[in-house]
């Protein structure tokens, strides 16, 4: 194995650095102004850059290219083309030109449009975005690109994307100038996203029809031990995961990915990857190669990586944290607070415009994260409750108290920590502790969104940040623009801000059951699932958010509602039909041959001793039989759900269906079924058990 990790650092992405060494100075010069400024491709270029990526990746071993984009399924999709050419004589040559780099057209009928595209209307473009670096993997170059439909509506994840990056950039660029900063041309946003997620044994997993459809397990009792000792997290690495992991670092290296820190996280069989952090364009590409060299480096070592967010219920699941910040194309982070934040009005007007936008747009950052899967773990002492809200830690929140009170701001001196032991060094301790159980947190310099699950595609909840706080800002600019004493009007803003939005801001536990009363007696929303959530998508205000900063339109926002509540259903559907066919033609029939068994077990018995004791085998034959006849009985109610749930209007009335009539019951039964569970011997059961795909690595 190369150990020298700065020379494989990037080597299969088509970096600045290569660029740099391949492209002709004018070239090089134009290319990195588009992707730094956002600037249109001069087109004139575009067949000097492909060339030279062509000839790049055919050194890397490239013999096809790709354009990678991101459909609204959640994952990321790709059509290979080699570059051959026909030359004439039965001869090829390996061409690549500036068109196939800047578009390609692809029938785009089989991804879903939420309506917004008929089936004759079956052409859709991906659009090269130069901003984020084209890369090889197996043998093709991958170029990351936009999707769009024939009429030029979004059909993607990354669109909106770039479009709320350029928004915040523009109205956030208006507060700067307003602060004297002539200097820097553009904001960019940074996101780090730190990765949850499980690994269990392929041989556990395979024979598992649940994890294999549905990637969580929808029937199992909870082992003996669950992760109530806490000795996981954190804890040693065994050597089976300290190999994938070690493997896994070095091919997103190679990516280019900062892959940072990886350990133990609280549940067994779970951990966790976070990478440095990078443009948000950049990142949002990368979170998702990350998943997908998760999946298949487990595979490699006889593991399977599960990215859903509650494979086993009754341990924790997995989420994803969404590190956030915004910086000048010169190096300034905007929301760094500096020794005496209560001094700093620029700072101060940066974290009422992130308060103000959570407090505006609750719902659309809840939105952002739902998705069928997340509704186990929000709100499931778990995760970060359904309800969102903001923690700025003791001190900032000091500071805005005595802004909205008007009074003076006694900053507390930071303490020394001094561990009694000479020999340990003190150190100052950090202004405030952390709050685990916030939602969105502010965390020294950047906002870390911790609602995201762990399989979700990360555009969404960073477009509706970016564009919230986009709005932030024009709003705040358009008063700070017109007054006629900026500072007297700035101390105004910054104090109405925080006196309008103080209820967003909650330093307690999140978890707790006063915590939901309070947040009702404040007025925060508090959409607990899904289909809750999805119902707030297209309000007019959303709609107007969107509109305004050019980041999507009724439509689009339309199509996309509709694709919510599509997704919503079928997985709800899959989950039910695999219960159905799991529980019908597997469990059951498995626990009547045990209660077959045990039976004549006891017939044997008095057989040969009239008298023998077999009150243990009645009790288990009456149970189980019992329990059967239930759980029959909840599958047949559960199979004439789940078609009536079909059968309902696509969109929102189908997908309220399925919560309100098929999940109740899908429930009820994996209740039964784990009872059964707990009581049939381990060689009748026809899967592996919680305590076997936990602890089996
Ligand atoms: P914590 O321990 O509070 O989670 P870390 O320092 O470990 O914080 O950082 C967590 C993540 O936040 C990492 O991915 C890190 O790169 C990222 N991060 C740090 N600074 C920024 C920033 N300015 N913008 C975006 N992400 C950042
Ligand atoms: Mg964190």
């Amino acid at each position: 194995m190369n150990k020298n990790i700065p020379e494989i650092f990037g080597s299969m992405v088509f970096n600045e650095d290569v660029m740099r060494a391949r492209l002709p100075r004018e070239v090089c010069k134009s290319l990195l102004k588009t992707m730094e400024e956002g600037k249109e491709i001069d087109p004139s270029i575009a067949d000097v850059v492909a060339n030279a990526m062509k000839d790049w990746a055919i050194e890397k071993g490239a013999t096809h290219y790709t354009h990678w984009f991101q459909p609204l399924t959640g994952a990321t999709a790709e059509k290979h083309d080699s570059f051959i050419t026909p030359v004439g004589g039965g001869q090829v040559v390996m061409e690549f030109s500036g068109k196939c780099l800047i578009k390609g057209e692809s029938d785009a009928s089989s991804f879903p449009s939420g309506g917004l595209r008929a089936t004759f209307e079956a052409r859709g473009y991906t659009a090269w975005d130069p901003a984020s670096y084209a890369f090889v993997k197996d043998g093709t170059l991958y170029i990351p690109t936009a999707f769009c439909s024939y009429t030029g509506e979004a059909l993607d994840s990354k669109t909106p994307l770039l479009r709320s990056i350029d928004a915040i950039s523009r109205e956030g660029m208006r507060i700067l100038r307003l602060f004297g900063d002539t200097t820097a041309k553009r904001l960019t946003t940074t996101v780090g996203a730190e990765q949850e997620y499980f690994i269990i044994d392929k041989e556990m997993y395979e024979q598992r029809r649940d994890l294999i459809y549905t990637g969580r397990t929808l029937f199992g009792a909870p082992a003996p031990k669950g992760q109530e000792l806490e000795d996981h997290y954190f804890g040693p690495l065994k050597s089976r995961i300290a190999a994938f992991m070690a493997e896994l670092d070095e091919e997103l290296w190679k990516l280019g990915i900062l892959s940072k820190t990886k350990h133990n996280e609280a549940a067994p069989a779970q951990h966790e990857l976070a990478p440095i952090y990078a443009t948000t364009n950049m990142s949002v590409d990368q979170n998702l190669l990350m998943m997908i060299y998760m999946k298949r480096i487990a595979e490699k070592h006889g593991l399977v990586c599960l990215l859903h967010e509650k494979p086993f219920a009754s341990v924790s699941g997995s989420g994803k944290h969404n590190n956030w910040s915004v910086g000048t194309d010169t190096g300034k982070n905007l929301f760094k607070p500096g020794k005496t934040p209560a001094e700093n009005k620029q700072f101060l007007l940066m974290l009422a415009a992130v308060i103000k936008a959570v407090d505006d747009y609750q719902d659309l950052l809840r939105v952002s994260v739902a998705h069928a899967g997340n509704d186990h773990r929000l709100g499931a002492s778990e995760a970060p409750p359904a309800i969102v809200s903001m923690f700025i830690g003791d001190e900032l929140e000091a500071v805005v108290d005595s802004i909205i009170s008007g009074t003076d701001f006694k900053g507390a001196a930071r303490g020394k920590m001094n561990l009694g032991i000479p020999s340990v060094p003190t150190f100052t301790k950090d202004t405030s502790d952390r709050n685990r159980t916030s939602p969105f947190a502010f965390t020294g310099n950047k906002f870390e969104f911790r609602m995201l699950g762990s399989s979700q595609n990360i555009s969404l909840p960073n477009v509706v940040l970016n564009t919230a706080v986009a709005e932030s800002f024009r709003q705040f600019a358009d008063i700070l623009e017109a007054a006629p004493d900026f500072e007297k009007a700035l101390a105004e803003l910054i104090k109405d801000t925080f006196t309008a939005h103080r209820r967003i801001l909650f330093n307690g536990n999140g978890y707790s059951e006063e915590w939901e009363k309070e947040a009702a007696r404040r007025g925060l929303s508090n959409l607990t699932t899904s289909v809750d959530a999805f119902r707030t998508f297209t309000s007019e205000k959303n709609i107007a958010l969107f509109a305004r900063h050019g980041v999507m339109s009724e439509v689009e926002m339309r199509s996309r509602e509709e694709i919510m509540y599509e997704n919503y259903a079928k997985v709800i559907n899959i989950e039910a039909q695999t219960m159905i066919e799991m529980a019908g033609r597997e469990i059951i029939p498995a626990v009547g041959s045990y209660v077959a068994e045990v039976a004549s077990a006891a017939a044997a018995k008095t057989a040969v001793i009239p008298t023998a004791d077999i009150s243990a085998e009645k009790d288990i034959v009456t149970r189980l039989s019992n329990l059967t006849g239930k759980a029959y009985a909840t599958l047949s109610l559960l199979r004439e759900a789940d078609e009536a749930a079909k059968k309902q209007p696509a969109g929102e009335p189908m997908a309220a269906y399925f919560l309100d009539r098929v999940i109740p019951l899908m429930k009820e039964l994996r209740e039964t079924v784990d009872e059964m569970e707990t009581l049939t011997a381990t060689d009748y059961w026809p899967m592996p058990g919680y305590g076997d795909l936990l602890f089996s690595v």
